[in-house]
């Protein structure tokens, strides 16, 4: 055989896709190329590196790698050449200087805050958080001497008074799941970096398709790239977004001495994921939309929550910030948790399953899943009642999604 891979324990050939010719490119091209490096062996698809370590041909080498003295890969606990393709693909997608990747959402929320705080620091966040976020931050962090304070998201004078204070981190979700509000991010950026503050947003439902916070002033953005980005229901992933000088100092260390690093297997999933995240996300925003419409005409249903919708609360800030309206569509059935239940059980195509942004159909009752972790009080502060449910409108037929909830909902 003529062809050995190349040494230098690097992908060689391609131009790198950061620099150069992939920032020319628009963005479906960048979905499907950015980030490719090929190996010596020339295959079309990204190749799979599913090895922990690297060789070296001498010790002075590794002693070289290990001094930062050479830039190559070392050990997939560090970086991997499957994962910093994904990497770069993410970047070029959200116009950032550096990514990330970790092995789930939560490794990527976690790891964005507790990278950058300490004991004494202070830490502002919306309510509206999923489960696990909200642990982190209503739980997890004042554990470790960090003040931490939640706000209404939707209520600007609330953030202006958490924020008269210096604060070293905001962190907030827009939309935010399950109730699917929508936060102002430019006039929070304006109020965190005015305190001194980072503003790390999760970005999960609306995706890079949806909405690029960085572009409305936030400083890192994380996702959960479990949902739409695999968007098949196969992987655990997640990825953190962020210029260069916060990666490398703060972040990359945390990352390196703590690993929750990205299997190469999942990195390569992901990357094949992206390569139609665009399509997915238009075809599930279009049905989502049409569920909205749908559930909002039916009998049976006391509100449908959808910022496409124009009695959403937010509905202006959402188009303004928003190119379409997300894949979920949350909806407060009548009769509360026993009704909704038995709406959930009469369901014949969508699952119940608490993932979200699958090509499934996928429904979840959050009250007593995702949010059962909260009191009672502050569920029904953040309108999670027992009538509600989540919607993850998938790529089935809508009219097929419609037949189901309209059959399930004169079952219960
Ligand atoms: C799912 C989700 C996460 C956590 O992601 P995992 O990949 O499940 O760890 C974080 N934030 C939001 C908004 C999510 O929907």
């Amino acid at each position: 055989m003529a062809d050995t891979p190349s040494t230098d324990g690097k992908a060689d050939g391609e131009k790198s896709a950061k620099g150069g010719e992939a920032q020319a490119w628009r963005l479906r091209t960048r979905l499907v190329r950015g980030g490719l490096k090929r190996s010596s062996f020339r295959e079309t698809c990204e190749g799979l590196f599913l090895t922990s370590g690297f060789v070296y041909e001498a010790a002075e080498q590794a002693e070289a790698a290990f001094k930062g003295e050479t830039e190559r890969f070392i050990y997939s606990r560090f970086s991997n050449p499957t994962v910093a393709m994904f990497e770069e693909r993410m970047c070029l997608i959200e116009g950032a200087e550096a990514a990330r990747a970790t092995a789930s959402g939560m490794a990527a929320v976690f790891a964005s805050l507790m990278c950058q705080l300490k004991a004494g620091d202070r830490i502002v966040s919306s309510r509206a958080l999923f489960g696990s976020c909200q642990y982190i931050v209503a739980e997890l962090l004042p554990r470790y001497g960090i003040e931490s304070v939640m706000v209404d998201g939707t209520d600007l004078d609330q953030w202006r008074e958490a924020l008269s204070e210096k604060t070293t981190c905001v962190f907030l979700e827009s939309p935010s799941n399950p109730t699917l509000e929508i936060i102002d991010l430019a006039a929070v950026a304006e109020l965190a970096h005015a305190a001194g503050a980072r503003l790390v947003v999760d970005n999960v439902l609306a995706t890079p398709m949806l909405q690029l916070p960085m572009e409305y002033g936030a400083d890192i953005v994380v996702y959960s790239a479990t949902k739409h980005i695999d968007g098949q229901g196969r992987s655990l992933g997640g990825a953190i977004l962020a210029d260069a000088t916060f990666i490398e100092e703060e972040l990359q260390p945390f990352l390196r001495h703590t690993g929750p690093a990205l299997s190469p297997f999942n990195a390569w999933l992901l990357l094949k994921g992206l390569e139609t995240l665009e399509l997915r996300v238009a075809r599930h925003c279009a049905g989502a939309g049409e569920i909205a419409a749908f559930l909002s005409g039916e009998r049976g249903i006391r509100r449908v929550i959808y910022s496409g919708l124009p009695n959403h609360p937010q509905h202006a800030l959402a188009k303004a910030q928003m190119k379409d309206a997300g894949s979920i569509v949350s909806f407060e059935v009548d009769g509360g948790k026993k009704r909704a239940f038995r709406f959930l059980n009469a369901l014949k195509l969508i699952d119940i399953s608490n993932n979200l942004g699958d090509a499934k159909s996928l429904i979840t009752h959050p009250a007593t899943t995702t949010h059962q972790r909260l009191s009672e009080e502050e569920r029904a502060h953040l309108g999670i009642t027992g009538a509600l449910v989540r919607l993850s409108v998938g790529l089935e037929d809508v009219e097929d999604i419609k037949e189901d909830l309209a059959q399930a909902l004169a079952a219960a």
